[in-house]
């Protein structure tokens, strides 16, 4: 554990390792490109290194930090979700969906959550540690690599996997600018969206950022008594706090919030309850995603049926709020955050990943 891991150096500290172990700084740059931009699982491939440096820095680094413990792709193919274990025996899960002509990555930036959420597999087990920016970004590269092969590419990256984003902010937030730099993996920031459940000082600080990085705000209900029990963290920061924050949000960044309402059976789905989640949204600038509730075993609530899902969107539609219905993409492979984890350790999961 006391070895530096490659992907937590930013170029700064990585020159300065180089440079006390008597390298010429430029190799900084060489081992970046090795890293972020050629994708190497293996210091062993970065054959412009003297052979003497490669061997140093397999002894004395460490590259990787993920080992994959199960694999899955879901029945339409189109979805693909792998649980990895860290080296302290946490595990984490990232999912790459493929649609149209993207590539978007799922990632997760803390083992575990800590603000339990009933509905949602991850906030059932509790937090267990924050990942770091070389953890954060070691996701990427490892679809990055499967990708490769086929000649495709990530081309969006959205922080909605296992964890509370803005509740381990600095490592998010560097990992987002190791993914966005041009000398890193060099993905515009605008293809990169944070999730949160709506810690208000970090959407504060989040709108000071350089990074033109999207926002998504897990709402889930439009009154303070019913986000209460969905979103326990809505005690602390009550919807008469979050809006505010968001409106100021959109002034100083002038990007549209994206809102995720995860329709449950008779909770949140009522026509009237879309006519008051469009009075709260009314003349934002926004977005807002319907899915009906993925089922996770210990949810007290199931998710909405169709009919209801579209009569939401629709009330919603004629007041003028953008809406999209998701459909339940991977479900069959409990690609809902924090699932296959909770899967495969009750031992329903098939398929063990071989390697
Ligand atoms: N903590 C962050 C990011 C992780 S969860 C957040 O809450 O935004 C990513 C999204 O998946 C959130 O909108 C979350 O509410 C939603 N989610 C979690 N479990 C779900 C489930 N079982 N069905 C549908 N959506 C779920």
């Amino acid at each position: 554990m006391t070895k530096p891991y490659l992907l937590n150096l930013s170029q700064v500290e990585l020159k300065e390792l180089l440079t006390t172990w008597g390298e010429p700084a430029y190799r900084a740059g060489q081992i970046e490109t090795w890293l972020y931009q050629r994708h190497a699982a293996d210091v062993a491939e970065m054959s412009n290194l003297p052979k003497s440096l490669r061997l140093r820095l397999a002894e004395e680094t460490g590259l990787n930090s993920l080992r994959p413990v199960v694999a899955l792709d879901s029945s339409d193919g189109y979805t693909h979700k792998t649980l990895f274990a860290l080296p302290d025996g946490r595990e984490i899960e990232a999912v790459l969906m493929r649609y149209d002509q993207r590539q978007t990555l799922c990632i997760s930036t803390q083992a575990g959550c800590a603000m339990a959420c009933p509905f949602c597999a991850t906030g059932q087990m509790g937090f267990m540690r924050n990942l770091s920016a070389g953890e954060i970004v070691a996701q990427v590269l490892y679809y990055a690599r499967q990708l490769d092969q086929e000649g495709r590419r990530v081309t969006n990256i959205v922080f909605m996997g296992m964890g509370e984003p803005l509740a381990n902010y600095a490592e998010t937030w560097r990992a987002v600018r190791r993914l966005n730099d041009p000398a890193g993996f060099n993905l515009g920031a605008r293809h990169m969206t944070i999730s949160t459940v709506g810690l208000v000082p970090a959407i504060r600080r989040m709108s000071k950022e350089p990074e033109q990085v999207g926002l998504a705000v897990s709402l889930h209900a439009p009154t303070d008594e019913l986000r209460n029990t969905i979103v326990p963290i809505n005690r602390r920061y009550p919807l008469g706090m979050l809006m505010p924050a968001l409106r100021d949000y959109i002034a100083a960044t002038h990007r549209r919030v994206t809102f995720e309402y995860a329709l449950m059976d008779r909770l949140n789905d009522s026509e009237a309850q879309a006519g008051q989640l469009a009075d709260l949204l009314r003349g934002l600038l926004c977005h807002v995603n319907l899915i009906p509730l993925n089922p996770t075993p210990n949810s007290p609530w199931s998710g909405s049926p169709d009919e209801r899902v579209y009569a939401f969107r629709d009330r919603l539609e004629a007041a003028g709020i953008p809406t999209t219905v998701r459909l339940r993409r991977g479900i069959d492979i409990a690609a809902g955050c924090g699932q296959l984890h909770n899967a495969h350790h009750q031992g329903n999961m098939a398929l063990a990943f071989s390697g």
